[in-house]
């Protein structure tokens, strides 16, 4: 790994500016592990590394806070997946993000990662990842990934790359319909969705920060009355490993009738995939088996695998139908 000098800025102000003056010079640094990943692994050599958990005191109170907020919750970008996970205050209208928090990595990466580094994490695909190769997302002229071994690659939304996104909590956020807060020189607040980057508009990058917009917080609105949600995973492994498809549901029930349904999917598109077909075939109608296969089907309607990820098709459609039966309470066939 290349030398660097180590900042602790305490305030988001002078991160920010610390990072504009060297923008390809230099990484904010959360909980480290991706972006040290990445010096360890040659893709990134950063001359400095701009530490956020230094911050002064009434910074880092926004950045770690996590509760109440109106009506709504406020996650800091310091919290860690590990509180997350452990947080009661985060009740069944938003137990999709601890049930999703709880799911990712290990216990001691949990520990360490943060909501905002989850977030802005870069893509695990083993052609991005790999010094030596360059691919789409590094300059290249194509994404190795369409020639060559795809079993972990998109089946939604891709080209011209085809990487999937690797945030588990973006998942269950865009569920919960989520809002992050941006502080900059024009301090912003965004939905989730324009966060991220799809790679026709722009195959080098996953998200719209600038350099020096540090990620403050993420909101989630006030839940409907009775609203309910739930999250899931497939993986390979059952530990330690990143998941092959998952599924996120945000729903309130009204005498079995279901309401301000969200669905989305992830590990499937390069971006967090909210399934509006899946929400158009649920929204407004009773709970049923039935229905629920209907919008399985309907989620992954659009799919188009590549080579080796064809069998992502039913099995996203499965782990679909499992989360919304276990979120409207409707009883999984035997
Ligand atoms: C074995 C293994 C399994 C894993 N499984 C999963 C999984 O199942 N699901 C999953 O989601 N992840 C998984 N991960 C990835 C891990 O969760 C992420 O690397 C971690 O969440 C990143 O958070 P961090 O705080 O360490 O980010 P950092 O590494 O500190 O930062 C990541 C990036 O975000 C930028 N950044 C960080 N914070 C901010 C901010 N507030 N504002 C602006 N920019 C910022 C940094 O500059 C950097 O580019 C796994 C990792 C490993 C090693």
């Amino acid at each position: 790994m290349q030398p660097f000098v180590l900042s602790r800025p305490k305030t988001l102000v002078d991160a920010g500016d610390l990072a504009r003056a060297r923008p390809q010079d230099s990484a904010l640094r959360a909980g480290g592990i991706d972006l040290i990943d990445r010096m360890k692994e040659g893709l990134d050599a950063p001359a400095r590394l701009i530490e956020l958990r230094w911050l002064g005191e009434a910074d880092r109170e926004v950045m770690r806070a996590l509760g109440p907020d109106g009506e709504g919750v406020q996650i800091g970008a310091l919290v860690t997946l590990a509180q997350l996970a452990a947080h009661e205050g985060l009740g069944e209208a938003h137990v999709a993000l601890r049930e999703a928090a709880g799911s990712a990595a290990t216990p001691t990466i949990r520990n360490a990662a943060t909501l905002g580094g989850n977030l802005l994490q870069r893509p695990r695909c083993w052609y991005f990842r790999h010094a030596d190769l360059v691919c789409l997302k590094k300059g290249g002229s194509a994404c190795l990934a369409v020639g060559g071994e795809n079993k972990f690659h998109a089946i939604l939304g891709g080209g011209p790359s085809f990487i999937v996104h690797p945030s588990t909590l973006a998942c269950a956020l865009t569920a919960l319909d989520a809002q992050v807060e941006i502080r900059g020189p024009e301090p912003r607040t965004l939905a989730l969705a324009e966060l991220f980057v799809t790679p026709k508009q722009d195959a080098k990058r996953e998200h719209a920060l600038q350099p020096g917009e540090v990620l403050v917080r993420a909101l989630l609105p006030k839940p409907s009355p009775g609203q309910r949600s739930g999250y899931a995973a497939v993986k390979e492994k059952q530990s330690h490993d990143w998941p092959l498809a998952e599924a996120a549901v945000r729903m309130s029930l009204e005498s079995g009738v279901m309401k301000d349904v969200r669905v989305a999917l992830g590990h499937v598109a390069p971006i967090p995939w909210r399934s509006r077909e899946a929400e158009a075939v649920l929204e407004g109608k009773p709970a049923s088996e039935a229905l629920f296969a209907e919008a399985a089907k309907a989620a992954l309607a659009g799919a188009k695998p590549l080579r080796d990820n064809a069998y992502k098709i039913p099995l996203t459609q499965g782990l679909l139908r499992e989360v919304l039966h276990r979120v409207a309470g409707v009883p999984l066939p035997e």
